[in-house]
């Protein structure tokens, strides 16, 4: 077996080593790292809600109130009347009978996937599904089809095909925002199409919770489809500005995982500062506030990428938040990183095995909190350095 210093050293030989950046203050539009200021374009903290004074002082108050640590996990004595709460807030937002918390969105898919479906099911999953997806497809022991990305013709096809050899339950998953290329499902078409076989739907919706939609409901809320999902996971640690995840779904389909997901099963719960603070970020996702920074983060996205467009650079179709910039070679990718830090900004490098090989790129995520201005000089500086490398 090839000793991990040799691993690194071919990591490091082919462009492919990472390293850590610490931040050195919170998650706003700028932070500080190695002691100066950066435009942070490669954060999850859509809405700015991370360091917004209700939650802090929510997270604040319920630590004096209930301490820092949950104590157990929630099936021993670590559900507090804080997760009680929140898990019955979500299934109210998500307008379902039930909702339950995970610790991450990483634990939450692995967890539902592992916990609903067997080696008897079908699981038909979107060849850009999040790794946590793939590894929960994997855990579940379900026999797993890939099929080509938003491509509902592909699936279609698929599914008549392994139609005649049924056996168990069948389920469509799928991200409702890429995380990557920072497009959309079709989930219209993906909820005509589970009904038609009578399967089930999932949507990840990581990067539309609190974004999208007029209420903020996510994807489905946006593409009309609230109501037709059957398993809606989202995070809370992005747009909400937390930590943590959940699922918002049917009575047992909750009471289910409760008794078998092993990520639910076996881990610490969420501290109460968590609950406390999601709570409060849902309250402004359904107020005025939260709608005007909905407002301001649309604007910020089309006025980013708009002016990367116009630069001929590809977008990969994005339609969110989330901007990648196609970049191609590793090496050249990471130049391009490090070369936008030296001029204060923050944007990461991704490749493989995180995207297929020659798709690197450089992953612009825009916040709420950004200005117009500082977007438009980033997009600029980011147009230009990725013209003068050439590297496609
Ligand atoms: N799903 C998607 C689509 C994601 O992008 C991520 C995080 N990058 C996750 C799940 C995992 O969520 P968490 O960071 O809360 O583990």
């Amino acid at each position: 077996m090839q000793c991990w210093k040799e691993q690194l050293a071919a990591l490091e030989a082919d462009g492919m080593r990472r390293r850590l950046k610490v931040v050195e203050d919170s998650q706003g539009p700028h932070v500080r790292i190695d002691g100066s200021d950066r435009l942070l374009l490669c954060s999850n903290n859509y809405l700015g809600l991370a360091g917004h004074p209700a939650l802090v002082e929510a997270a604040v108050a319920a630590t004096r109130n209930f301490g820092v640590g949950s104590g157990a996990s929630r099936l021993i004595s670590g559900t507090h009347s804080l997760h009680a709460q929140l898990e019955q807030r979500l299934a109210a937002f998500k307008g379902t009978e039930a909702a339950l918390l995970f610790n991450s969105g990483y634990a939450a898919n692995t967890g539902i996937l592992q916990g609903l479906f067997g080696p008897d099911d079908l699981i038909f999953s979107d060849a850009l599904n999040h790794a946590s997806i793939i590894d929960g497809c994997r855990l579940s022991q379900a026999r797993t089809v890939v099929y080509p990305h938003t491509d509902v013709a592909a699936l279609a096809d698929l599914m008549a095909t392994e139609r005649p050899r049924r056996k168990g339950r069948w389920l469509i998953v799928t991200d409702g925002v890429f995380s990557m290329d920072g497009d959309m499902a079709p989930l219209a078409a993906l909820c005509d199409l589970k009904e038609a076989h009578d399967a089930l739907l999932m949507v990840d919706d990581a990067h539309g919770t609190g974004i999208f939609g007029k209420r903020g409901r996510g994807t489905a809320e946006a593409l009309g489809c609230l109501g037709r999902i059957d398993l809606q996971m989202g995070t809370l640690g992005k747009g909400l500005g937390c930590a943590g995840a959940y699922l918002a779904a049917t009575r047992a389909v909750v009471d289910i995982l409760i008794n078998r997901s092993r990520p639910f099963l076996f881990s610490t719960s969420l501290p109460p500062a968590v609950p406390a603070s999601a709570m409060a970020a849902l309250e402004l996702v359904d107020s005025a506030t939260g709608a005007a920074l909905r407002r301001d983060l649309e604007r910020n996205r089309r006025l980013f990428a708009g002016r990367l467009a116009a630069e001929g650079l590809n977008l990969f179709g994005s339609s969110s938040q989330i901007v990648p910039i196609l970049t191609c070679e590793p090496r050249a990718t990471m130049a391009m990183s490090h070369a936008l830090f030296e001029q204060g900004i923050f944007v990461q490098g991704i490749r493989p095995p995180t995207v297929p090989d020659g798709a690197c790129r450089l992953r612009a995520t825009v916040m709420a909190t950004h200005t117009p201005e500082e977007l438009l000089w980033a997009a600029d500086l980011i147009g230009q350095t990725v013209r003068e490398a050439g590297s496609c």
